[in-house]
């Protein structure tokens, strides 16, 4: 077994250098040793000076004993050496050594250790000290993204649906498929923890392309009633990638469902991180007959040149407006001109969040063609919707 060797070399009689040469001549001994020392070790090996005349040498993979005898003699051979200093002075140096080991594995945990403080730091800022909650944090992301995994591949996790109504008449017109994670849910996460965990790890498409067959099948079985129009959520980075492109055409394409019958909601950050490819591939979803809709709208930087370069057919307006148009003079003239604005471009207004009667009749008042919320229905599983 390999062993982590210490040698741990001082110099013999240097105090002496220096207090008949001075400390300059002291200075190039130390300078001389040093020199010979890193041509002694080998790349893997570790020196450093621990200050004074003291030096150590770090061999990560010493085989035993007896190897390790054979390279402490090589080291203090190399120190037995004469420098002759500007004087023309020769001194004599030589060195000592003392020999320990330490098991490999605690070196390799060390490592270890800094390794995963160092994938923190990439994560919150460029230094991090480990400590031990950082590993349990690891190993438990590790879990769960296993766990997740096996939600995935098993059809655990289903999309739930939530009716979206045309506010004239209180006619559902649509839903929004959710998805739902029953262990998650009994362990009191919800689900954007755990769709940021999938974002995190990659495995957001499998998720969605679990909700998109789901849905599709919905459509064509006509489970949620005829001319339900369905829409899924897709994550920023499927939509940079094109990756949901690619997703979309083949679930539309393995179950025969309409794609005028399927929006895909898209939010800003999407937009934001490379709004050329974004577009693009946004582009591609509307060429293929799929209404776009864009998500959580207000919340992120929405300029609206951004609405003026997409294939946009739907705006949800975030419910962080909705929540306050009744009290608050602000949100509701923002949500009033996003409505106007709409409706010169032809794009249909969702207002999400719905919880009151008051907020429906003042968007009512306003125009808004569709809402969901509470006020409305929760999102459910498709046993439950009534049909
Ligand atoms: P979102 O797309 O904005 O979805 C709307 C969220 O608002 C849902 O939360 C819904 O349950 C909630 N909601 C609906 N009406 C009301 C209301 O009246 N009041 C309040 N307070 N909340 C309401 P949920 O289901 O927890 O989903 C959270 C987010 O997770 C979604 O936000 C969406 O961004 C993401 N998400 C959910 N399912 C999927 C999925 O299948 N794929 C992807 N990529 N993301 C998903
Ligand atoms: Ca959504
Ligand atoms: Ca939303």
């Amino acid at each position: 077994v390999h062993a982590v060797a210490l040698f741990f070399l001082d110099l013999d009689d240097f105090k002496t250098v220096n207090d008949e040469h001075g400390h300059d001549a002291g200075d190039m001994v130390l300078r001389e040793v040093a020199q010979r020392l890193s041509q002694a070790v080998r790349a893997t090996d570790l020196i450093c000076r621990l200050g004074g005349d003291e030096f150590v040498v770090v061999v990560p993979d010493m085989d035993g004993e007896i190897e390790a005898l054979a390279y402490a003699e090589r080291l203090t051979k190399t120190l037995e050496l004469e420098v002759v200093l500007p004087g023309g002075h020769p001194i004599l140096v030589s060195a000592s050594c003392g020999i320990a080991f330490t098991s490999g594995s605690e070196l390799q945990q060390l490592l270890t250790d800094a390794d995963i403080a160092m994938l923190h730091a990439k994560a919150t800022g460029r230094h991090q000290v480990f400590d031990q909650a950082l590993d349990s944090a690891r190993r438990r992301q590790a879990e769960e993204t296993a766990r997740l995994r096996t939600a995935i591949e098993s059809g655990e996790i289903v999309p739930w649906f939530q009716p979206v109504v045309r506010l004239a008449d209180g006619a559902v017109v649509g839903a929004e498929a959710l998805a739902r994670w029953p262990e998650a849910h009994s362990q009191g996460r919800d689900i954007s923890q755990v769709i940021a965990l999938a974002e995190r790890t990659g495995l957001i498409a499998s998720l969605d392309r679990l909700i998109y067959t789901q849905a599709a099948a919905a459509l064509v079985s006509g489970a949620l009633g005829t001319g339900i129009r369905i829409s899924v959520n897709a994550s920023p980075r499927q939509i940079t990638t094109g990756l949901v492109v690619k997703e979309i055409a083949e679930v539309l394409a393995e179950s025969g469902a309409s794609p005028s019958m399927l929006a895909v909601e898209v939010t800003e950050s999407a937009m934001l991180t490379d709004p050329v490819a974004a577009a693009v591939h946004l582009a591609e979803l509307a060429e293929m007959g799929v209404q776009v809709a864009l998500d959580d709208f207000g919340t992120g930087f929405s300029s609206l040149s951004h609405l003026l370069a997409l294939p946009l057919h739907i705006i949800k307006v975030d419910r962080s407006f909705v929540a306050g148009i009744v009290d608050d003079v602000r949100p509701r003239e923002v949500v009033r001109a996003i409505i106007s604005m709409s409706e010169n471009l032809g794009v249909l207004v969702v207002a999400e969040g719905v919880e009151t009667e008051a907020q429906a009749d003042l968007l009512r008042s306003l125009g808004c063609p569709l809402a969901q919320g509470y006020l409305f229905g929760r999102p459910m599983p498709l046993e439950d919707w009534p049909s």
